[in-house]
């Protein structure tokens, strides 16, 4: 059993994360700032002795005893990361070298949550880890993309430099419960409009591609990351299964049975064409591919959605 520190483990991804680690019975540390993480996520482990929140956030050093570090801390949605856009780049930057360098200080294994945006818009379909990305460095997006790039660089320089056993994942798309209703993402979004029967925003002609990844394969793919000795990647994780936003608007219509409208808003600048991963790095070294089914994964999220619905 290992010593585990998850950075936003209050947050979407990273509350999933810690359940998944305490029910393997390993002892976690979740160190967040609640920007966009809720202690509604978290709140069932506060009185398990192997669990400990920390109110911290990552842009201040901070010394801790641990193992692993699952360095997730970050805004996901674009509402979030362009609303201070500063602050989103000092999260990516000295967040990440404050972790890398207790990493190195205390010995532990890293793990750096980066992202599929720092391909940018991709000239390169579907898009392997080789390819360099086509980022704006000055455009609305930028706060994160080049976060998540200058926050690659330096962990790839850690492991290169002070033999740090540190990786580094690319997530794409990932949806599921706990998704926060005012996110901004498309599948929450969209989700949140059919249940109360608002309109659908689709934005532009709803023709950009995206691939979604369930958050349970999430959450599977990178312990496997973690636990690939000496493997620093990057990897891409993400389902390589494509859909237009138009469709992903029609399926969740479909699943929850609303009659919204769909109506069109303007596309916003530097929005990506098309993204779906190329997954084979990540089935040949870790032997992980998704499991959960978009319909599925849509249903649970849209029953896990309808409850909270009702509680408000
Ligand atoms: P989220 O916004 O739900 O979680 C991020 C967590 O980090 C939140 O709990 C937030 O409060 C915390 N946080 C933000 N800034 C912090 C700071 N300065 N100090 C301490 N804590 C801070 O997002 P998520 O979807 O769970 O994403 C988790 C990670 O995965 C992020 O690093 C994100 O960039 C990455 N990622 C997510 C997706 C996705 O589709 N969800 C895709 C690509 C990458
Ligand atoms: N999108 C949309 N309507 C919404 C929210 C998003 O059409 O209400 C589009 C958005 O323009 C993008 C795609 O859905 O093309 C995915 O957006 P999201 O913010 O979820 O993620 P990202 O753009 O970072 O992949």
């Amino acid at each position: 059993m290992s010593r585990i520190l998850i950075t936003g483990g209050a947050g979407f991804i990273g509350s999933h994360l810690t359940d998944v680690l305490l029910q393997e019975g390993h002892d976690v540390i979740v160190l967040d700032n609640l920007f966009t993480g809720r202690k509604v996520n978290i709140e069932r482990h506060l009185q398990n002795p192997k669990f400990e929140f920390i109110r911290h956030d990552v842009t201040e050093p901070i010394l801790l005893e641990v193992e692993e570090i699952y360095h997730l801390a970050c805004p996901a949605s674009p509402v979030h990361y362009q609303h201070n856009p500063i602050k989103t780049v000092k999260t990516n930057v000295m967040g990440t070298i404050h972790m890398l360098g207790l990493a190195k200080r205390i010995g532990a294994r890293f793990l750096l949550a980066s992202t599929s945006e720092v391909y940018g818009d991709p000239e390169q379909h579907p898009q392997k880890e080789s390819y360099h990305g086509n980022v704006n460095p000055v455009g609305p997006r930028s706060c994160y993309d080049e976060g998540k790039r200058v926050a690659e660089t330096l962990t790839h320089n850690y492991a290169q430099e002070h033999e740090l056993d540190a990786k580094i994942i690319r997530i794409f798309n990932t949806y599921g419960p706990r998704m926060l209703f005012d996110d901004g993402r498309v599948v929450s979004n969209f989700i949140v409009q059919a249940l109360k029967g608002d309109d659908i925003t689709i934005y532009g002609e709803g023709q950009q591609t995206r691939s979604f990844c369930y958050v349970s394969d999430l959450v599977t793919g990178i312990k496997a990351t973690m636990n690939k000795h000496g493997f620093h990647g990057p990897v891409n994780l993400g389902n390589p299964e494509e859909f237009t936003i138009m469709q992903l608007a029609e399926m969740i219509l479909e699943y929850t049975g609303s009659k919204s409208k769909i109506v069109y808003q303007p596309l916003p600048q530097d929005d990506p064409t098309r993204r779906k991963p190329d997954i084979s790095l990540a089935e040949k070294t870790l032997g992980w591919k998704p499991a959960v089914k978009v319909e599925d994964g849509l249903k649970e999220t849209i029953s896990e959605f309808k409850s909270r619905l009702e509680k408000l």
